[in-house]
């Protein structure tokens, strides 16, 4: 039988798991004891960093590499530097990846961590399926389910779904199609971008949010990558990353045609993957950040509200 399960087929289950809140860098919106927010969906930063990343830096500012947890329940992207971001209590099961760059995807990571459902690119799961059979066997465990996804699948993971959109980013395999991710659950709708040069235009679509499409259907949220720092930085990143000045175009845009309606009206679009070369510190960024962008930090937990919740 073909090991390849596309989607449509059983979607992915994964056990609840009890909060616990951890010791954050800087003080973040904390949950009461509960895997899921009954306010909206809950997203913890496990990192907020590019490549460029290792470790604490001379400013003794330390960003570890992007990652998020969604819920409580699954991941999206994970490295092991981000291990300790983890809430002592959650063992997420589940992980989406964005693409195959080493400061996303780290498959003996993910198998020491215990997941067992992966969900990427098909234009990457041959490699993807080397790397986990070769971490499975070195640690003695079990290769967990690989799905191979395509632009446009979605997939729910208890009651979240999540739909895969193209990103604007290039890999070292010619022909990997990266991706981002649509993340809904009753009526909050939010994109989580990294990495990626702009919002591309078929993944507006996808998310109903281009020009084409009628506005109707709003984002109520948005998580973008910024490694690029602000507009005057010369740097070959900028063919694949976006910039500071670009999110704040996006956000506007979004904002002022109605396809942007967060239901706190000052929740500002948060910025991730953010260069160790090319961005101020996280007082630094909070002091000279436009209005309506938030830097996002290691520990940072956002929960992104239903409406009329
Ligand atoms: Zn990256
Ligand atoms: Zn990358």
């Amino acid at each position: 039988m073909d090991r390849r399960q596309f989607l449509g087929a059983a979607a992915a289950t994964v056990a609840a798991a009890a909060y616990s809140p951890v010791e954050t860098a800087a003080k973040a919106t904390m949950t009461p004891a509960g895997s899921k927010d009954p306010k909206g969906i809950l997203v913890r930063f496990l990192g907020t960093g590019a490549a460029d990343w290792k470790g604490r830096d001379d400013r003794g500012e330390l960003r570890r590499l992007s990652s998020v947890l969604i819920d409580n329940d699954f991941l999206i992207d994970f490295t092991p530097t981000d291990a300790d971001m983890l809430p002592k209590d959650v063992h997420p099961t589940t992980i989406f990846y964005t693409h195959s760059h080493a400061d996303h995807y780290n498959a003996k990571a993910a198998v020491e961590l215990g997941i067992r459902q992966v969900y990427l690119n098909h234009s990457w799961y041959e490699f993807a399926v080397k790397d986990f059979e070769a971490a499975a066997k070195e640690l003695g465990k079990a290769v967990p389910a690989i799905t191979p996804v395509n632009i446009g699948t979605s997939i729910d993971v208890n009651g979240l779904k999540v739909t895969a959109l193209p990103a604007n980013h290039g890999t070292g395999h010619t022909f990997e199609q990266t991706m981002m991710y649509l993340l809904e659950k009753k009526g909050a709708r939010v994109i989580y971008a990294t990495d990626t040069g702009g919002i591309p235009s078929l993944a507006a679509r996808i998310a109903g949010i281009d020009a084409h499409v009628k506005p109707g259907n709003p984002i109520t949220g948005l998580i973008m990558e910024a490694t690029m720092g602000m507009d005057h930085d010369i740097d070959f990143r900028i063919f694949t990353h976006s910039s500071v000045g670009l999110v704040e175009r996006t956000a506007t845009v979004l904002e002022q045609t109605g396809r942007y309606t967060p239901v706190d009206k000052g929740q500002p679009v948060y910025l991730t993957h953010m260069a160790r070369t090319l961005h101020g510190t996280q007082a630094e960024l909070d002091a000279n950040l436009p209005k309506n962008l938030k830097a996002a930090y290691d520990g940072l937990e956002v929960i992104f509200k239903f409406p009329g919740a």
